[in-house]
């Protein structure tokens, strides 16, 4: 379709960057990025009328365009804009093809690849960079000597395509990469770009190898000088694997951030005062910052408590955890040594959490009680009572409030 609607408005329509490369790999990809020669977010307009129910955002300035589909699969669409280069010497202006120098902006070669969507030429593999090559001979390369110093961020990169797709990384853009580490050109990078591209690498199915590989390279030093990756670090981001495993098993409705637990623990072995300063150096500001530097501090003052044995019965363990994300907790049973506490907060986590009072405000105004500030205890008094199953039903529950 896409090349239909190109083709009809006399336009090139490409597919580019990651779906070509993981077609090449024979790797599944749902991304679809386009490029077109020529206008993009009236093409996307055009496209978009072609499946009802999708919608679609424009962004002006950039010429660029998401379709989106009911069922989460998404069309990236932008403009390969047609410049026009005069040649010294005022000689006629001449035209580089838009899709090449699109093409040339992007990190590593085997993101440079393009198949031609249009009717007339469909199926057209065009590589002006060698890409293909390189895919097939599985190395990493970037495109010029400045890709590093354009971007650090393509260092992270770099590290995580090639732990994903077992790539090795070419020795001429290593040299680049590790004198661009040395430079410490990362201090240039603002702090969300940063936090984007380790989001990715945490998000990876196994975040163990390219933070290995990160930690091989000087990268965490480089980030923050306090990010120290410890074998104990390494430990506890492979305990977090299981952890996280374990939870997306229990198929649960809440979305967790699952980066900011592997966060957690990549900063486990930081004082409060270094890790309020790396959150700062990733942008990790407001309510998400604050939240996670105090819960830090809750963490270690709840281990405490269950590590002394004083914390057995449902309600106890309910009130040490009620105050703690899902990310924080799902940490914490990384990080324990203890078989018993792991298992206090799976218990929280699967059913304490949900656990109701049997009677609510409403019955006991029935019970003939006046509204006021008693309210919060007895229930809460209920709660508890639930909790470590001394009642088991409403008439049970009404008895308590009584005595
Ligand atoms: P993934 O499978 O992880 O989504 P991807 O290659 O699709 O991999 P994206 O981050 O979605 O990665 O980027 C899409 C395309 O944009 C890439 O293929 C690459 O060509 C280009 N790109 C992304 N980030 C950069 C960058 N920092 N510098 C140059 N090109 C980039």
């Amino acid at each position: 379709k896409a090349g239909q609607v190109g083709s009809a408005r006399g336009e090139e329509v490409y597919l580019v960057g990651g779906a070509v490369r993981d077609l090449l790999l024979r790797n599944h990809n749902l991304d679809i990025d386009l490029v077109i020669e020529g206008q993009g977010i009236p093409f996307a307009r055009e496209l978009a009328a072609q499946f009802p129910g999708c919608r679609i955002r424009g962004h002006e300035k950039f010429g660029t365009a998401v379709i989106l589909f009911e069922d989460n699969f998404k069309i990236d669409v932008a403009t390969a804009r047609h410049e026009y280069y005069a040649r010294p010497g005022a000689l006629p202006t001449v035209e580089t093809s838009s899709i090449k120098r699109d093409l040339f902006r992007r990190d590593f070669t085997m993101n440079t690849l393009a198949i031609s969507l249009n009717t007339r030429t469909i199926g057209h593999l065009i590589d002006f960079f060698g890409g293909s090559r390189d895919i097939k001979e599985r190395i990493i390369r970037v495109l010029h000597n400045l890709a590093f110093v354009e971007d650090p961020t393509r260092i992270l990169r770099a590290v995580r395509f090639s732990s994903r797709f077992g790539f090795a990384i070419g020795k001429h853009t290593l040299n680049l990469m590790k004198a661009a580490i040395r430079m410490k050109l990362f201090d240039k990078v603002e702090g969300k770009r940063l936090l984007n591209e380790l989001i990715h690498m945490l998000e990876e199915k196994n975040p163990l190898s390219p933070l290995t590989l990160m930690d091989g390279y000087g990268i965490p030093q480089a980030l923050h000088p306090a990010l120290n990756f410890t074998p104990k670090t390494m430990e506890l981001v492979e305990s977090t694997i299981g952890v996280l495993s374990w939870w997306k098993y229990l198929f649960m409705k809440d979305q967790i951030d699952s980066w900011s637990v592997y966060f957690l623990a990549l900063t486990d072995n930081l004082s409060d005062g270094d890790f309020k300063s790396v959150v700062e150096r990733f942008s990790i500001v407001g309510d998400l910052g604050r939240h996670m530097a105090s819960e830090r501090i809750l963490v270690r003052q709840a281990l405490a408590l269950f590590a002394r044995g004083i914390i057995e019965k449902p309600s106890e363990i309910y009130s040490v955890l009620r105050n703690l994300s899902l990310e924080t907790l799902l940490f914490m049973m990384a990080k324990t040594m203890r078989e018993e506490t792991r298992m206090a907060i799976s218990e929280y986590i699967i059913n304490y959490r949900y656990v109701k009072p049997l009677l609510t405000g409403k019955d006991l105004i029935r019970m003939g009680y006046e509204p006021g500030p008693i309210f919060a205890p007895i229930l809460r008094t209920l709660k508890q009572a639930s909790l470590d199953r001394e009642v088991l039903t409403r008439s049970e529950a009404e008895d308590l409030v009584r005595r």
